[in-house]
């Protein structure tokens, strides 16, 4: 036998079981498993041997909370906890007032420890948990950490972990968006310097998710949730297809007015106010445009998507010339080919013309001037031929799927519906995940930066 495995039996006869089963694997992945379980049993020893032998050391005994009479030990109680590396026991003095105040358990030691009164579950392991809880659904957190890790933990455990850390992240958020309020500028996220020349892109898209109805019981109840992506845009090396860098996500339950804030917040961060270029991606919604004229006229070309504008002038072609008619399907092509190569003046002039004929039936003059004002307002947004030779996308694809992830992947499986506390705990822990914040909710380090 080994010296190590030798001494470690010689130490502790207990063990002799778990190395014998090392002894005894006959492939490598036994052997393996079976290495792993003794260490994870000698792991949890050694952890119990030290909180022991801190327990022992003398108390500081704080006063008590009601009368602030100094607090006495009434003796050493058990404390639990499980971990990464399974169950950890261990006893530590918890103390008492002279005077019998009620002030439930008061263990010095523990919050030495960084633990909380009612923490069950240590924090690498709460951490784990809400990880996997980002991308299934917390049933499969609760198997999944039995499987990795074995250990047991309930999925309504795993959902109060997602509740804490989401929690933490959205008081995050409203700090921060607090201090911006107050005048207070975000400090802007550190960029590799080659990715800093880039443009700045962004675009926002309302996606559909399943709530529970008040009171639970009832039909679903579809809500919009706006989201928006930042990130910065170059081209593979290959194929010149563009790519996304440092993306980032905003999303919220609510309406433009609520999105506002937070996008502007994560512009700032993304360096709206120094990028070389940023550009404003977007299809037709009124409110997402009408957010690009409040916050990024200034800053940013803004882009319509070029399929969304086809579709309108596809709309105003059938009304106009009867239908899907050859004569209908000519105009659109050239209006289309126009549009893409910077005429949209000889298409807004088509438009203007047939305007004014005579005997044009009335839904065909309302379809035409809605195209017409459509087209009007977003003249600067159409300069397809010009953003083409800035190198910039006029498509709103990207976007829209880097926006549909974000909700699609984890929201809409089958038969979910959430409240709105739950969703939105579980929204912020996925936004700090995808946004590379996620470290900062769970202070596995003596100075977390959160
Ligand atoms: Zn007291």
């Amino acid at each position: 036998m080994s010296c190590l495995r030798d001494s470690i039996s010689q130490m502790d006869p207990s063990l002799q079981e778990l190395i014998e089963a090392i002894e005894n694997a006959s492939t490598l992945t036994l052997l393996i498993l079976s290495a792993w379980h003794l260490a994870r049993v000698l792991a949890v020893r050694i952890v119990e041997e030290a909180l022991t032998e801190r327990a022992q050391h003398p108390t500081h005994w704080p006063n008590c909370p009601k009368c602030g009479k100094r607090l006495h030990s009434k003796g050493f109680v058990g404390r639990q906890i499980t971990s990464v590396i399974g169950i950890i026991r261990w006893k530590r003095r918890v103390g008492r007032c002279p005077y019998g105040c009620k002030i439930g358990q008061i263990a010095p030691l523990d919050n030495d420890l960084g633990l909380l009164p009612h923490q069950r579950t240590s924090v690498e392991l709460q951490r784990l948990g809400c990880l996997l809880a980002i991308f299934v659904p917390f049933e499969t957190v609760a198997v999944l950490l039995n499987c990795l890790v074995s250990v047991r933990v309930s999925s309504t455990a795993v959902w109060h972990w997602v509740q804490g850390a989401g929690g933490k992240a959205i008081d995050r958020l409203n700090r921060q968006l607090a201090e911006l309020a107050a005048g207070q500028l975000p400090q802007k996220e550190s960029l590799d310097e080659a990715i800093g020349v880039l443009p700045l892109l962004m675009g926002a898209d309302g996606v559909m998710v399943p709530f529970r109805p008040e009171g639970g019981k009832g039909r679903t109840v579809w809500r919009e949730v706006k989201v928006a992506v930042l990130a910065r845009l170059g081209r593979r090396s290959k194929s010149n297809e563009p790519q996304l860098h440092q993306r980032r996500l905003v999303a919220v339950l609510g309406d433009i007015d609520v999105l506002r804030p937070r996008l502007w917040l994560e512009a700032l961060r993304q360096g709206v106010l120094t990028a070389p270029q940023v550009v404003w991606l977007s299809d037709g919604g009124v409110g997402f445009w009408s957010l690009y004229a409040a916050c990024f006229a200034a800053y940013a070309i803004g882009i319509l998507d070029f399929y969304h504008a086809v579709q309108n002038l596809w709309k105003g072609a059938k009304a106009w010339l009867d239908g899907r008619s050859r004569k209908a399907r000519l105009w659109f092509a050239s209006a289309r080919h126009r549009l893409r190569h910077g005429e949209t003046d000889i298409v807004l002039n088509d438009i203007a013309v047939a305007l004014k004929l005579d005997g044009l039936p009335e839904t065909a003059r309302k379809a035409l001037k809605n195209l017409y004002e459509y087209l009007d307002t977003h003249q600067y947004h159409i300069q397809y031929q010009r953003f083409k030779e800035l190198g910039l996308p006029i498509g709103s694809g990207m976007v829209e799927s880097a926006c549909k992830w974000l909700i699609q992947q984890r929201f809409k499986g089958v038969g979910m519906r959430w409240s709105e506390t739950g969703f939105n705990h579980l929204l912020h822990l996925r936004l700090a995940w995808v946004n590379g914040r996620f470290d900062g909710l769970f202070p596995l380090e003596d100075s977390p930066n959160c």
